[in-house]
């Protein structure tokens, strides 16, 4: 018997990729609520319960994959020195990422057209601490209290604690960290269920917003891709440029051209693990980095460093912040940059898991989550920009780790793509006669 119209309609529908689901609802969401006007807001549940759904990730994905992330490195304990280098480089180039994004945001007010701050949700905002609060606090004294009541900053800090004790004690270790990598895996899981929501939550919320505040809400969403995009590119093309010649003495030219089928990777699937592959072999073949350092590098940057994703929570905080009407503080500020730097370690390198990490950052200062709807409409076209900068992130550690530790070929890295090529495949067959 051949299915139902509405039947192979929802399977249609189901093939359809996640992200042009999410979409769809947002545009219908915004046809929908600019023709209902205010009557809109009926469909506003429907969004409500999908920002429940988030909500309800949070701690235990933070908790788990944060654990995950850390114990990672453990397998590599030899490899200390270069461990250590890179999880500062990863992390200190991440505080200057959001920072980038937070700048970009503060310039260009992408949400200042956008007053939704009559909304009730805005009353969630908490009075800011003071930073001596802010800083005792951020140890908590109770950490089941804390996964409790979902304090992110103090469940951060417990977390990374555990995780590094847990590496410290060695065998001891091994089954708990087995049973957290589970539980990781199954809130990965959770959150691709969750996200299969999203196009549903994104058409209520947006329709509720639409038919509340009529056309004006389009052209702030036009500027966060556009200060988001920005941002990524001055953080790519200026800060990155700089590192590799000032820490590394390399032409920046040279890495660009020879990490370019990799962005394009990154670009196209917004996933840096996916791209693992691409960017191990632009590593050894355009580079000249040793596969020493990048089988080691690139995939603990590809677990913990994503430099695209916190400039992009950066601006889209902001932009919450200013759509909502929230004045943040110097201390709201240092929190974003300290919570988004500390999640990026917790963040899985697919598409999609930045939007779930931005309810963390905005929690932690008290932003409305109805922000996340409202960006996750746009968020395909925003992860593929940050994906491209994580990738390339790791590729810059790699090169300049790979430089101090004088395993990197400079004739190599600096020859054109072609000889590039023809140099490493001689030096594999090399290689295999060596072993041979
Ligand atoms: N898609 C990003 C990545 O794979 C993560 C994110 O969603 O920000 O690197």
């Amino acid at each position: 018997m051949s299915a139902t119209p509405p039947a192979s309609l929802w399977r249609r529908w189901c093939a359809v990729p996640l992200w042009l689901q999410i979409l769809t609802g947002m545009l219908l969401g915004i046809g929908v609520g600019l023709a209902l006007g205010p009557d809109a807001s009926a469909l506003k549940p429907i969004g409500t319960l999908f920002v429940n759904t988030i909500k309800m990730l949070i701690v235990p994905l933070v908790f788990c994959s944060l654990i995950v992330g850390v114990t990672s490195m453990q397998d590599t304990a030899r490899m200390g020195r270069i461990g250590f280098k890179s999880f500062a480089f990863y992390l200190g180039t991440t505080a200057i990422a959001i920072s980038v994004g937070l700048l970009v945001g503060w310039l260009l007010e992408p949400g200042a057209g956008l007053s939704l701050e009559g909304h009730d949700l805005s009353a969630e905002v908490k009075a800011a601490p003071s930073v001596m609060d802010t800083l005792v606090n951020i140890v908590p004294t109770n950490p089941v209290a804390a996964l409790a009541s979902g304090q992110i900053l103090q469940v951060i800090v417990f977390a990374v604690a555990l995780g590094v004790a847990l590496v410290l004690i060695g065998d001891h270790g091994k089954p708990a960290i087995k049973v957290f990598e589970s539980l990781a895996e199954a809130m990965y899981k959770l959150t691709d269920m969750v996200m299969k929501l999203a196009p549903y939550g994104v058409f209520g919320l947006m329709a509720w917003v639409a038919g509340e505040y009529g056309i004006d809400m389009l052209l702030p969403l036009i500027k966060v891709i556009f200060a988001v995009y920005l941002g990524c590119a001055l953080h790519i093309l200026g800060f990155y440029s700089l590192v590799l010649k000032l820490v590394a003495g390399l032409s920046p030219i040279q890495f660009f051209k020879g990490i370019s089928n990799a962005m394009a990777v990154a670009f196209t699937t917004s996933s840096s693990a996916g791209t693992l592959p691409a960017s191990m072999k632009c590593a050894s073949e355009y580079l000249g980095v040793n596969k020493k350092i990048s089988s080691f590098v690139l995939p603990l940057g590809t677990t913990i460093n994503m430099d695209g994703t916190a400039l992009y929570q950066g601006v889209t905080a902001l932009f919450v912040a200013q759509a909502f009407g929230v004045d943040l503080t110097w201390v709201d500020y240092l929190t974003i940059v300290l919570t988004a730097t500390l999640a990026s370690i917790g963040t899985a390198g697919v598409p999609g898991a930045g939007l779930v990490m931005l309810t963390l950052v905005l929690t932690t200062v008290g932003l409305p989550l109805e922000g996340v709807a409202i960006i996750a409409g746009i968020d395909r076209v925003l992860d593929m920009a940050r994906t491209v900068v994580n990738v390339s992130g790791d590729l810059v550690a790699t090169t300049v780790i790979a430089r101090s530790e004088g395993e990197i070929d400079i004739a190599h890295y600096n020859a054109d793509m072609e000889t590039s090529a023809e140099i490493a495949s001689s030096r594999e067959a090399e290689q295999k006669t060596a072993t041979q």
